[in-house]
């Protein structure tokens, strides 16, 4: 018996949102929680799933911040480490008129990064069922070897492996090294969630339906993957299966943590289901179900404390006006 149903690692930061101007005219920032992989587990979470992270913060009152959100989202913390010296990462989101993101990131270096093989929890990725990651755990050497460490253990213990790539240019010392370790991501996991400009950037066709089949044609081991178009909804491709569901019409403000609210249901669903059994309707109730959580989350700033109710995500699908 697995202690976890989801363990999770990688960076768990500060996300500075704009939220008004002061009396002096000053742009207000709002410090929401965030960080992908901890946003996939707040998801499952939400979903009565039991989850774990793996991760640093700095010894600083953002990283008590993170602690705190943590605790009070249910997520099992043994596998956060604290930095004595690098604090908090941080990150500025600016968000533009059509509801998308621009980011500069306070990480050079950032605690996030500073992970190391050493400070892994003894047993802890061992004891889940599937062990999810990302990208920015391997933008550095010493975290990036933290993480191959994590997914050789994984592999010896048996656990299903979730990749979801989480590009972000800015981190990157060249976009060589972040294609590379893009595509050791893909050649090590069991399920891939990937959005549709970083499949143009992984394959470099401009035709997303092409770049997958590239992808699962150079990565046999990918059972389930999913491919998100942002406000167009998703697909997903699983064996000879190819399923597609539109997205939800909402009224967006920001779409920071909807493709980790995705992953987060669509994780929750292969948790509930036999992936391997996967029918084409259980295809499309997923990719609904993940398109309407992934649709709500985007009419709220922030993710951590943001993720949907199970009814609210049921509400939206029921509703007359839903696709
Ligand atoms: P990421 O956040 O990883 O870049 P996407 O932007 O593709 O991923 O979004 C993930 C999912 O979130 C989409 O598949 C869709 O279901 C939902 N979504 C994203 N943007 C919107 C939007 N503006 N309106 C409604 N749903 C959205």
């Amino acid at each position: 018996m697995k202690q976890f149903d989801v363990v999770a690692m990688g960076e768990l930061l500060i996300d500075f949102t704009e939220n008004g101007t002061s009396s002096q005219g000053n742009p207000l920032l709002e410090a929401n929680p965030g960080g992908a992989p901890c946003n996939v587990l707040a998801m499952l979470a939400k979903l009565g799933k039991s989850t774990a992270f793996i991760g640093k913060v700095g010894s600083d009152q953002f990283g008590s911040q993170l602690k705190d959100t943590l605790r009070a989202v249910g997520i099992d913390m043994r596998g956060l480490v604290t930095d004595p010296v690098v604090h908090t990462t941080l990150a500025f989101v600016h968000t533009l008129p059509d509801g998308d993101r621009d980011f500069s990131f306070y990480r050079a270096p950032g605690a996030d990064m500073m992970l190391t093989a050493q400070e892994l929890a003894p047993g802890l990725v061992e004891q889940a069922k599937i062990f999810h990651f990302g990208t920015l755990s391997m933008t550095h050497d010493g975290v990036r070897a933290a993480t191959l460490c994590a997914l050789d253990r994984a592999r010896e213990a048996g656990v299903k492996v979730s990749f979801d790539p989480n590009l972000r240019p800015p981190l990157w010392s060249s976009m060589e090294l972040a294609k590379e370790c893009m595509g050791l991501g893909m050649s090590r996991c069991d399920y891939l969630k990937i959005a549709d400009n970083e499949v143009r950037f992984f394959t470099g066709t401009e035709d997303c339906e092409e770049g997958v089949r590239l992808i699962r044609e150079r990565y046999p081991n990918i059972s389930v993957l999913f491919l998100t178009l942002g406000p167009d909804g998703s697909r997903a491709y699983c064996r000879g299966l190819r399923a597609e569901q539109p997205g939800f019409v909402v009224g967006t403000v920001d779409t920071c943590g909807a493709g980790d609210t995705f992953c987060g249901c669509a994780l929750g669903y292969l948790l509930d289901h036999d992936p391997d059994q996967l029918t084409q309707s259980q295809l499309e109730e997923l990719l609904r179900f993940a398109n309407a959580a992934a649709a709500l989350v985007t009419t709220k700033k922030g993710a951590i404390r943001s993720m949907p109710e199970r009814w609210q995500i049921d509400a939206l699908l029921n509703a007359p006006a839903g696709h």
